[in-house]
């Protein structure tokens, strides 16, 4: 058991029998996850966990800990999901103290909410526990800040594809070209093209910078820098396989300046001033 910082006046809540609580793994590296999870990776009598989970995080679990593989890649039938929600039910019930962790946020694109809705419909107590979402920590480990002041007063959060892996239809890409000044879009590589096309047809510049981001926060992170325009041929030529997340937006310029993985590594910022301020940092 590592033992957790204590401090006056918090008691860290326990992962008791018959709870479930559903939390958040963060992107991928594991001093990502938040006290609370790392506590219930320790208190779990069974881990349910997610493709997108690294696995190296369960090694914090108390060995002869139950886990259960409980991945859906590319958008499977719904049944699958309402079975992973029956199974935290009947783990719960069975006394079980229960972890299911998600990848990034349990409420961000992970249908967390569904789960927890299944498990409240009955009668299961339930912890929700954020994680770091990989479109908002998954940019920051590339240097691209999701708001910067000379950029963006708004970001949206878009996912690419639906339950069924079809590019969705509820999402009107030309409203979302004027609307949001950065774009994160979730699951969007299989049909990156299509997105692409229907942003520059709403109205977004072919030249706005587009980062794309794969195995965030993990050793294997790589790191694309184009435009929307070109990110469909460039991800194509680089070989760029998901999880990615992808940013639109003039965001992303600031990596120039910002790629502190690549600071740490002894290279010297390609830029200091990626949006051509002319002034410090902080000068309004
Ligand atoms: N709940 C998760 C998102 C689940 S949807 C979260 O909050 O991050 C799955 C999508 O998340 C992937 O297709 C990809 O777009 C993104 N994603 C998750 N982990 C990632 C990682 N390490 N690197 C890049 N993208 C990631």
């Amino acid at each position: 058991m590592i033992d957790s910082p204590r401090l006056p006046g918090h008691d860290w809540p326990d992962l008791e029998p018959g709870w479930v609580w559903l939390c958040g793994a963060g992107p991928g590296d594991p001093g990502l996850l938040t006290l609370h999870a790392v506590r219930a990776l320790q208190m779990a009598d069974v881990i349910v966990y997610d493709a997108l989970c690294n696995t190296d995080i369960l090694e914090l679990a108390r060995p002869g800990t139950e886990r259960i593989y409980a991945g859906k890649r590319g958008g499977k039938p719904s049944a699958v999901q309402r079975d992973i929600s029956l199974r935290l039910v009947e783990l719960a019930r069975a006394g079980k103290r229960v972890l299911r962790l998600k990848g990034g946020d349990p409420f961000v694109f992970g249908r967390g909410g569904e789960e927890a809705q299944t498990l409240v419909q009955h009668g299961i107590p339930i912890r929700i526990v954020p994680g770091i979402t990989a479109g908002i920590g998954g940019l920051a480990y590339a240097g691209i800040p999701v708001t910067h002041r000379d950029v963006n007063q708004t970001v949206a959060f878009v996912t690419g594809h639906d339950q069924t892996g079809a590019a969705p239809n509820a999402v009107n890409w030309s409203a979302l070209a004027q609307a949001a000044q950065v774009l994160v879009i979730y699951m969007g590589m299989k049909h990156i093209e299509k997105i692409a096309g229907e942003l520059i047809a709403g109205g977004r510049d072919p030249a706005d910078p587009v980062g794309v981001v794969t195995d965030a926060s993990l050793p294997g992170q790589r790191v694309l820098e184009t435009t929307l325009g070109r990110v469909a041929t460039d991800v194509a030529a680089a070989g760029l396989a998901p999880p990615a997340v992808i940013c639109v937006g003039r965001a992303v310029l600031m990596r120039q300046a910002l790629d502190w993985q690549a600071l740490a590594a002894g290279a010297t910022p390609r830029s200091t001033d990626p949006l051509e301020r002319g002034r410090p940092a902080e000068a309004s």
